[in-house]
C-alpha cells in the first residue's frame, strides 16, 4: 500500500497517506512506543495509510529504530 499506492483489499489506488492523524494529545499524531524503563518509553509516530474506497488502513512506524534496535552482527 505505501509502495504500491493501492488498497490491497479492494484494488483502490485512491489511497492517502497526507494530513491525516487520529488527534490525540499530546503527540497530534498516532504513536507506538516501546516500555524502556518504568517511566520513560521510546515512540515513534505512526504514518497511517487508508483507502478512500473500502478504509483499510495500514500503519508504518516513522522511526522503526528506534523501537526495535538492529540485531549485532555475530562476525
Ligand atoms: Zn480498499
Amino acid at each position: 500500500m505505501k509502495q504500491s499506492g493501492e488498497c490491497p483489499k479492494c484494488g483502490s489506488r485512491n489511497v492517502s497517506c497526507k494530513d491525516l492523524y487520529i488527534p490525540m494529545y499530546p503527540y497530534r499524531a498516532l504513536v507506538v512506543a516501546r516500555q524502556t524503563t518504568p517511566l520513560f518509553s521510546e515512540s515513534s509516530p505512526l504514518d497511517v495509510y487508508i483507502c478512500g474506497e473500502c478504509g483499510f488502513l495500514e500503519m508504518y512506524a516513522r522511526t522503526p529504530s528506534q523501537l526495535i534496535p538492529k540485531p549485532k552482527s555475530s562476525e
